[in-house]
């Protein structure tokens, strides 16, 4: 038996790759063609950085950065989910006044940003937008939100951020607030929390795309069940891959494919984590990385990064990557699957480190024997489906 699997098992391989690849497209070509989102970028958080500029070239050999404006051209990235990340910190007034001053800040530089280079940067508030900014020349900024946890006990604050173009967020990041229960926090609500469920129904009425990455399954399910338009995993992996907190089982997958749902892939937790001694041992020290002098700065940094080069988090590379990606078209069909790769947020992997490296998942999908077309599906065209539909929906509200 094992040897008449191994043979089928080669068999395919035979079939699959050396006719799929002599019959496939230039990947090049291709790529440029196509309309090209990342549902998560972490890459708003680098602008604390002190000099640190989306429009300047950086690498993550040198200061750990994955996204700017040169390495998203030469990676052919037209934009994507840029994110207001707020941690975790107690659920009470004082926590969410400082959350909410915090994403306040954070939504303030990306819009400044965009302001500052018109002709590269513009900000999308509809699923029509992008492709019109694309055809433009310009990089495509939708604002999303991790951790809803900013709006405190005022759900109307979500309509504030609506309106200052925020069009997809989660309710929790790494630990339970207010609203729902985390992956990696108690579970005190068995899901979602009152104010939760009201979340859910407002970002409805607004029309904002919900993102359930980060929460817990309970709460998964609950928004799957009471979310009027199709919800969205902005950057999560399949639990069949790699037992993880943060990864979804095949059940939970299909329940949000059958509501129109997508899971855009993450990169992380694909493999076991690794340990980190020199990383872990710098980490004290990068606290305080702002408040030292220019060249004392560059130094830690360019040591961090080197760190961090010597020591992946784990052992996934590319390859392991695109296992996932087709791992979930296999389970789930082309029309729900994306690229949510956490850019600047603790992903990427061995072989595809910073954006300028994205061409080679479309060569790979390709190579698999994927049309353009559902290649542009997954690089955008889905997320853009989710997007209408709840537009859709919130029009009937
Ligand atoms: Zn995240």
């Amino acid at each position: 038996m094992r040897h008449l699997s191994l043979l089928a098992t080669a068999c395919l391989a035979c079939l699959a790759s050396p006719l799929a690849a002599q019959n496939a497209p230039d990947a090049a070509q291709v790529h440029a063609g196509i309309l090209t989102l990342d549902t998560h970028l972490d890459s708003p958080a680098n602008l604390d950085q002190p000099g640190w500029k989306i429009t300047d070239r950086h690498d993550v050999l040198h200061d750990t950065t994955q996204v700017d404006l040169p390495r998203m051209i030469e990676g052919g990235l037209d934009g994507g989910f840029w994110v207001i990340y707020t941690d975790q910190g107690p659920n009470d007034a004082r926590g969410y006044a400082a959350a909410l001053a915090h994403a306040l800040k954070r939504l303030h530089q990306i819009h400044d940003f965009v302001a500052a280079n018109p002709q590269s940067f513009a900000l999308a508030t509809k699923a029509s937008d992008a492709a019109k900014i694309a055809a433009a020349g310009q990089r495509i900024v939708y604002v999303s939100m991790e951790n809803s946890y900013p709006l405190g006990t005022d759900i109307t604050n979500l309509e504030a951020f609506y309106q200052l173009g925020l069009r997809m967020a989660g309710p929790v990041h790494n630990g339970t607030n207010q609203l729902a229960d985390s992956t990696n926090g108690e579970a005190v609500h068995g899901g979602l929390s009152d104010l939760g469920r009201a979340w859910v129904q407002e970002a409805n009425r607004l029309g904002i795309i919900i993102d359930a990455s980060h929460a817990a399954d309970s709460s998964f399910d609950q928004m799957l069940a009471l979310s009027a338009a199709p919800i969205i995993l902005s950057h999560s992996g399949p639990k069949a891959l790699h037992d993880h907190p943060r990864n979804l089982d095949d059940a939970r997958l299909k329940a949000l494919a059958a509501r129109g749902g997508v899971i855009q892939v993450n990169s992380l937790f694909l493999s076991p984590d690794r340990p980190r001694p020199t990383v872990d041992a710098l980490r004290e020290q990068m606290e305080t990385a702002a408040s030292l002098p220019p060249s004392e700065r560059a130094a830690l940094m360019k040591q961090w990064a080197e760190a961090n080069a010597a020591e992946p988090r784990s052992g996934t590379d590319f390859d392991r990557y695109m296992q996932a990606v087709f791992y979930c078209i296999d389970l789930l069909g082309v029309d729900h699957v994306g690229i949510g790769a956490d850019w600047d947020g603790g992903g990427g992997v061995i072989g595809l480190n910073q954006i300028s490296q994205i061409p080679r998942i479309t060569q790979a999908l390709l190579a698999r024997g994927l049309s353009p077309a559902d290649v542009e599906k997954i690089w955008s065209g889905n997320v853009l489906r989710v997007m209408a539909e709840v537009e859709r929906v919130a029009a009937l509200r």
